[in-house]
């Protein structure tokens, strides 16, 4: 059986991940992931295996079962590792986010009361504008493809 390989990696380009057989992809509305991801919920890829191929994470225990992955660089966030070794990766971390759709959420118990709404809310009125502004910008951001030397931004 062949396997699926994705790569991913952080916002800075010092830590870099090559993600074996990717299986759930989901989202959790728990009140952690929140505050993990600094967002209204974790988007969260299990998979099978992971080799950090630059870098490592650093780690944060978030709880009795299981610590918190992210760039010490950067801040960006990885994903989690339960202490039997089960690991999901941030989704929005891999290379090609379209590769994982979610299928599944979870703990909806803290879901936010605004989370259904998010679809309903107001696009920008002038995307020529925001066209504009955004091709002013420069980005730092590590791109989404293996780079074989790569130095981060202080
Ligand atoms: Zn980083």
């Amino acid at each position: 059986m062949s396997e699926k390989v994705l790569n991913g990696g952080c916002q800075c380009g010092a830590v870099r991940f090559r993600a074996t057989n990717p299986g759930t992809s989901e989202i959790c509305h728990c009140r952690m992931c929140q505050k993990a991801f600094g967002n209204y919920f974790a988007a969260l890829v299990a998979v099978e295996r992971v080799e950090w191929t630059r870098g490592a994470p650093g780690w944060f225990r978030s709880s009795n079962v299981s610590q918190r992955g992210f760039c010490a660089q950067c801040g960006t966030p990885l994903g989690i590792m339960d202490d039997d070794g089960d690991v999901e990766l941030a989704t929005g971390a891999f290379d090609d986010p379209e590769a994982v759709p979610p299928t599944v959420q979870f703990n909806l118990a803290g879901k936010l009361s605004y989370f259904d709404h998010l679809p309903q809310l107001t696009p920008q009125p002038q995307p020529e504008k925001e066209a504009e502004v955004n091709a002013k910008i420069t980005s730092y951001q590590h791109p989404d493809h293996e780079t074989a030397d790569w130095t981060q931004r202080a």
